[in-house]
């Protein structure tokens, strides 16, 4: 039994949140009383305890949120001008940033991320809608375009697509909603957002932190509730577009809600992608970021790599180092700011985690530390903590190699020559994240350039606000951050004309 430090227990004895119970969802500007009286609990991790709950939604509360937004769409928010609504968000970003303390422990309550984690959380959140109000010079720049020959023009406009249904999951979830939230509010449009089960609560602030910067009724809704509800809200037929992030299975069912609505859909899915250590990798430099790179949010990340690639002639070496690193990494309260691993964010991804680390071991993977569901004491006994878990000796053929684990699980493998490794990485039907450690630029980025893989890192990963994200295969459809993320909420017209007196324009296509 691992001791709980003292600095924890105060920790948690002075988090004083109260015991949350809400009734209410946001819709039109105020917090509604929810159509239905079903409830959803929310569960500490840490302690498996309930410490409060929520509406679960009706489908008339759905019909409630998306009119609401149907009614702002019809309004003035899309006819301002793209810097009026990038004002807005200069205004949350500040709402924001004076919640960072109650985001921050909110988020790590709901689902056990450590605070070391959910810190920086508001200041991430209040980031991206700061880089998006940046991009609003790109939409109200004129775009006219000459036809080919003929004397005609085009004036292209960039529409914001309607209204937008927002679906996020647990493991980030104040990022993976205001990633989609601010671009879709520069772009014009409006949103119905609906959070994970289990986190319902901290997405309630960033919601808060829109009305008090005066966000206009109806732009901005929330909902909670169930999967049933996200279904619901993808098919209802006031809306224009879904933004998903979540699992695979799900997403694939919204593809092909989305498919026959004929409706745009984002969507954000699983991964599991590998980290190749080339033969002059620097493995000091490595073991400083691995935990971030492969072990995020106690694994529950869905870019990390948590395959590590390793060459024969330095797997020893690499396996030791990781090991070490890994088992130096301090599992504990998440409200401890010492912690590095917290406990599986919920009941069922906690049995899932020690599920997968069992085929390991029955499989013949050797767990170089950890291998076991992890007993902490201190109040923490009923938490749902797997310990930190390294495995070598693993083949490709492995359940663990294959399939997304989502908890502290590492795998090493073992290649001969670049090309095997590139062929080992690439061996996925995923393609999310990547990582490539070495010490020479020109043939890391070489390889980083051979990864079939939405994202690569060469020494170190972090996604970028003004770079695209997303996933290939099975990792998703179309893309966030950047300009390519503000594209996915818009809906191009173009406009042709020509002078009255003008030479007849040659029409093109049919
Ligand atoms: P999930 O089970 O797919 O759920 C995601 C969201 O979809 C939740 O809000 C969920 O509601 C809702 N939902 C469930 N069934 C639905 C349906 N039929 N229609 C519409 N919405 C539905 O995923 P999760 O377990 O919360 O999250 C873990 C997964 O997310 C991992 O696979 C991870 O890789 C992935 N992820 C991807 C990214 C990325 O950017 N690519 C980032 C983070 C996480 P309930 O919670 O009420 O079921
Ligand atoms: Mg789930």
């Amino acid at each position: 039994m691992t001791a709980v430090t003292p600095s924890a227990l105060e920790a948690r004895a002075a988090l004083a949140l109260p015991y949350t119970e809400v009734d209410d969802m946001f819709i039109h500007g105020a917090w509604t009383p929810a159509l239905g009286t079903d409830r959803n609990p929310v569960t500490d991790p840490a302690t498996g305890k309930v410490w409060g709950s929520v509406p679960d939604g009706t489908p008339e509360d759905v019909d409630a949120a998306v009119a609401s937004a149907r009614g702002a769409f019809d309004g003035e928010w899309p006819r301002l001008a793209p810097s009026e609504r990038a004002a807005y968000l200069l205004r949350i970003a500040d709402e924001v940033d004076t919640r960072a303390k109650e985001l921050s422990l909110t988020n790590t309550r709901e689902n056990g991320s450590p605070v070391s984690e959910s810190a920086g959380a508001a200041a991430n959140a209040a980031g991206i809608f700061r880089y998006f109000a940046t991009l609003a010079g790109y939409l109200e720049r004129e775009d006219v375009r000459a036809f080919p020959k003929g004397g005609g023009e085009s004036v292209v406009r960039r529409d914001p697509v309607g209204v937008c249904a927002l679906i996020a999951p647990w493991n980030f979830p104040i990022n993976l909603v205001v990633i989609k939230l601010a671009p879709a509010l520069l772009a014009g449009c409006t949103v119905v957002i609906k959070p994970a089960s289990p986190t319902p609560l901290s997405i309630r602030l960033i919601v808060d932190a829109v009305a008090a910067a005066g966000v206009p009724a109806g732009v901005v809704n929330l909902v909670t509730g169930s999967g049933r509800l996200g279904d619901a809200l993808v098919k209802h037929p006031d809306v224009n577009k879904v933004a998903f992030t979540g699992s695979t299975p799900v997403g694939r069912k919204i593809a092909a809600a989305c498919g026959e609505l004929l409706r745009p859909v984002t969507l954000e899915l699983g991964g599991k992608s590998s980290g190749i250590v080339l033969p002059d990798a620097d493995l000091d430099a490595m073991s400083k970021v691995l935990i971030r790179s492969s072990m995020r949010n106690t694994g529950q990340t869905c870019y990390i790599s948590s395959r590590i690639l390793a060459p024969a002639s330095r797997y020893e070496e690499v396996v030791d180092m990781v090991t070490a690193t890994i088992a130096a990494g301090k599992q504990g309260d998440p409200l401890d700011p010492e912690t590095m691993f917290g406990p599986c964010a919920t009941e069922s991804q906690y049995r899932t985690v020690l599920e997968y680390v069992e085929s390991g071991l029955a499989e013949g993977a050797l767990a170089t530390t950890g291998g076991r569901a992890a007993t902490l004491g201190g109040g923490l006994e009923g938490g749902y903590f797997v310990e930190p878990t390294v495995f070598a000796g693993v083949t490709p053929d492995m359940r663990i190699s294959r399939e997304e684990i989502f908890g502290p699980v590492l795998c090493i493998l073992k290649y001969d020559d670049v090309d095997e490794a590139v062929a080992l990485a690439n061996n996925t039907t995923f393609g999310l994240g990547g990582l490539v450690f070495g010490r020479d630029p020109e043939a890391a980025l070489a390889v980083a350039d051979r990864m079939d893989t939405g994202s690569v890192g060469i020494n170190f990963f972090a996604s970028n606000h003004a770079a695209p994200f997303g996933g290939r295969h099975d990792s998703g459809l179309g893309t966030e951050y950047g300009i390519e993320g503000l594209n996915a909420y818009l809906s191009y017209k173009s406009i042709h004309r020509k002078p009255l007196s003008g030479p007849i324009t040659p029409t093109i296509g049919g």
